[in-house]
């Protein structure tokens, strides 16, 4: 009798998973397994908010498996040495895993993979995260693409999504006293009880991404207009389900032809814009795969050595909410209550902290990646480089973002700044954006002292954009303008993405 190992990592779902698939196919006994290794992921390994996802991902998976009459093992790492100790004690000789892409994981994966063939056992890999490998495309030159435009042209030219696996109704029954740790010996859980805003958010694990995946239908019909309202739920909010595999891109990307499909007419921007949205994702894993030194450093080397400022307590005000500029401390009040933040806020806050504060895009990305329940290394690498300026397909670094003009455009009645920021709710529409600027006696009706209810701006915008575009000439090593003359620049009028 064959029993094969299926080595669960970020694929934490059972419908549409090619390991799974294989293994069933393949041997009449079947192990499942996860195995705690964060150490694998190298400087990378997953922060607080995304590890308390990954309890409760590896909770519904260990029940959906259970349900189907299999059970999850659980081990600690090294992956390696877990394996063989799982092979010896159930005689598999079978180990079948989905990809993972992270330069530090595909290096491991790579030792795995040869140890274990040396061995002599049978491996198994599929694709599991992505539509496709990172490596699929390149220009035509051979060489890997750094604009999204071409890339995305040529993937779908070349995309072939197959239908989707459906989940198993049973599974094999594992084998009896199977070693298997508690999974709250993990450790995933904050100490400190600071997870019920993201308890109250969101349901982690495979169910809870159907539900979500169930609310297509209604959503995309309004996708364009209502993805950029920080105050309407009108994304997906699918990105930590698809981070953690409990939903294949290969799943949604199907989905949202099944959604058109049903649809008469009037939807195909929005199709187009949430599929658009995908391949961004496609688009990060092949700039991380083929640029492996961009989490840590700019992809564009002119920002190399750029001067970006040390600024803690600036950099401690933006990371609590408490800058004074109501659009940004709403996004991080959102992401430390949730584990998410608005796309469009993301933009602004991190544009915010790297033009206005000055501050290293890596300080931000960091920070993300600890409070982010989708913390992808990936997709948090390029959309932090490509706000900052300095990595692929890039806004350049001169165009700022003026935050309180995104904030009259995409949140004119102030709905999302009332939500995160009560503390302003009573101010009118029309001050709410720049509470500072409100006449006294506006900010005494609406009980609105500046620097005890809410903060006085940290920092001025105007001269702050100006300190910004004076740091940017000093990499570029443009012609030395004055400020004032590359404000006039026609270029530089565009501060409204
Ligand atoms: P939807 O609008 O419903 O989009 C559907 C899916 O497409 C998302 O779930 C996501 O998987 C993908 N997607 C959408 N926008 C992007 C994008 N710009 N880049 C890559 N994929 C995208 N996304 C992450 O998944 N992890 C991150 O760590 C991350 N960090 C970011 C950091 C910054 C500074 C910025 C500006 C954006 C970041 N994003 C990140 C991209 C984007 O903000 C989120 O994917 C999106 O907000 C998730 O919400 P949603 O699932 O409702 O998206």
């Amino acid at each position: 009798m064959t029993t094969a190992i299926v080595w669960f990592r970020r694929d934490l779902r059972l419908a549409d998973n090619a390991a799974l698939t294989h293994a069933l196919r393949s041997a009449q006994r079947i192990v499942t397994v996860y195995i705690h290794a964060p150490e694998e992921d190298g400087d990378w390994a997953a922060g607080a908010a995304s590890r308390w996802w990954l309890h409760h991902s590896l909770a519904a998976l260990t029940e959906s498996l259970a349900q189907r009459g299999s059970r999850l093992v659980i081990r600690r790492g090294p992956s390696l040495a877990a394996l063989r100790q799982l092979m010896r004690d159930t005689g598999a000789t079978l180990v079948c895993f989905n990809r993972l892409y992270e330069p530090a994981r595909l290096a491991h994966d790579r030792a795995i993979e040869q140890a274990l063939t040396v061995d002599g056992v049978e491996i198994f890999t599929g694709v599991g995260h992505l539509l496709t490998e990172p490596w699929a495309i390149q220009s035509q030159s051979g060489t890997p693409y750094r604009v999204y435009t071409p890339y995305a042209r040529t993937l779908r030219a070349t995309l072939s999504v197959p239908a989707p696996q459906p989940a198993p109704r049973a599974l094999p029954l594992s084998p009896a006293r199977l070693k298997s740790l508690p999974l709250k010996q993990l450790g995933l859980l904050p100490r400190i009880h600071w997870d019920t805003g993201l308890e109250k958010s969101w349901q982690p694990g495979e169910a809870g991404a159907a539900q979500r995946l169930r609310r297509l239908a209604s959503l995309l019909p309004d996708y364009v207009r209502a993805r950029d309202v920080p105050g309407a739920d009108g994304t997906t909010r699918l990105a930590p389900h698809l981070h953690f595999g409990e939903l294949s891109p290969r799943q949604l990307w199907r989905a949202i032809a099944q959604a058109a499909s049903r649809q008469t007419a009037g939807m195909l921007r929005d199709v187009e814009m949430l599929e658009r949205e995908l391949l961004w994702r496609e688009f990060a894993h092949h700039v991380l795969h083929h640029f492996p030194h961009t989490p840590e450093a700019p992809l564009n080397p002119r920002f190399a050595g750029f001067p970006w400022r040390r600024a803690p307590k600036l950099l401690a005000a933006w990371q609590h909410g408490r800058t004074g500029i109501p659009i940004v401390d709403a996004g991080m009040r959102e992401l430390w209550a949730t584990g998410s933040m608005h796309n469009r806020v993301r933009m602004i806050t991190a544009s915010f902290l790297t033009k206005h504060m000055g501050i290293d895009w890596r300080a931000g990305a960091r920070w993300f990646w600890d409070t982010l329940v989708d913390a992808d290394l990936a997709s948090n690498t390029l959309n932090w480089q490509w706000v900052a300026g300095c990595g692929a397909d890039a806004a350049p670094y001169f165009r700022i973002v003026n935050p309180v003009l995104q904030s009259r455009k995409f949140d004119a009645q102030g709905e999302y700044l009332r939500r995160w920021l009560p503390e302003l709710a009573r101010l009118p529409d029309r001050h709410i954006h720049e509470p500072w600027r409100a006449p006294e006696s506006v900010r005494q009706a609406a009980g609105v002292q500046l620097g005890k209810d809410y903060p006085a701006p940290v920092l001025d915008l105007g001269t702050a954009r100006s300190a910004a575009l004076a740091r940017w000439r000093d990499p570029t090593r443009q012609r030395c303008r004055t400020v004032a003359g590359l404000a006039r620049h026609p270029a530089l009028q565009e501060t409204v993405d």
